[in-house]
């Protein structure tokens, strides 16, 4: 079978955080090094078109998504342009303050940028809500984040299709921290946990769980589907008897 190719997005280029090669090149070491993808390429809002040509989205089976403040700046035009892939049957896998990603409201259609926060570097216990889905497949019953950014709820999000992870924080608040939708053709795939200044992408649970995510996503192929009535069908017959008198 075809390895999947994998394109990572990042609205910084450059060294952010704990991530001396950006949090982008983070996630894209941790792909290459799983020897599960195809081509694992990195696109950067500074980029022209943000990185995102038409060529490059067409030959991407699954984008994740990784920003945090810059989201009103991204472009319109690329964000129709990743929505249309979106609903052709390319994967998304948005992470941490990409809740507030245009894409993701596009999407989503409630206002996803809606939520709690605090950065105080509290414990977060993430607790495995689904334990047979693909994306869960390896993890605990729950993992610590002994030093993380407090998401709570309120999330701005409609009810999701499958919840799959919720967030305990230390300070009392929880937070439906992973959760899928589907949008046309495509799988989408939302990821909490991942501050830039926290090495998150670091852990092994968090690792297994966006690699898990990128192979549920991946589109499938899709037969082709004839619009109008068989020729057998009833409305096709009636046609036809309407001709002949
Ligand atoms: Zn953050």
């Amino acid at each position: 079978m075809r390895k999947l190719n994998i394109t990572v997005w990042d609205e910084t280029q450059g060294p952010m955080g704990v991530y001396p090669k950006g949090v982008y090149q983070a996630i894209a070491d941790f792909l290459e090094d799983s020897n599960e993808f195809g081509k694992i390429r990195t696109a950067t809002q500074p980029q022209p078109e943000h990185g995102l040509s038409q060529d490059l989205l067409d030959d991407t089976d699954v984008l994740v998504w990784w920003a945090h403040i810059h989201h009103s700046t991204v472009d319109d035009a690329i964000v129709e342009r990743v929505w249309r892939r979106v609903m052709d049957g390319m994967g998304l896998i948005l992470l941490h303050s990409a809740h507030g990603a245009k894409i993701f409201t596009k999407l989503v259609g409630t206002p996803t940028d809606v939520l709690r926060w605090r950065e105080s570097g509290e414990l977060e216990r993430v607790w495995t809500i689904d334990r047979s889905h693909p994306i869960t497949a390896g993890l605990p019953e729950y993992f610590d984040i002994p030093v993380s950014e407090m998401y709570g709820e309120h999330f701005g999000i409609p009810t999701p299709d499958e919840l799959l992870f919720i967030s305990w924080h230390e300070g009392g608040e929880v937070f439906r921290s992973g959760c899928t939708f589907k949008r046309g053709h495509g799988k989408i795939f939302f990821f909490a946990p991942g501050h830039e200044t926290y090495p998150i992408y670091y852990m092994p649970e968090v690792k297994q769980i966006i690699i898990n995510g990128i192979k549920w996503a991946a589109p499938l192929p899709l037969t082709p589907i004839t619009h109008g009535h068989s020729p057998d069908s009833p409305q096709a017959k009636h046609n036809k008897l309407d001709k002949s008198s």
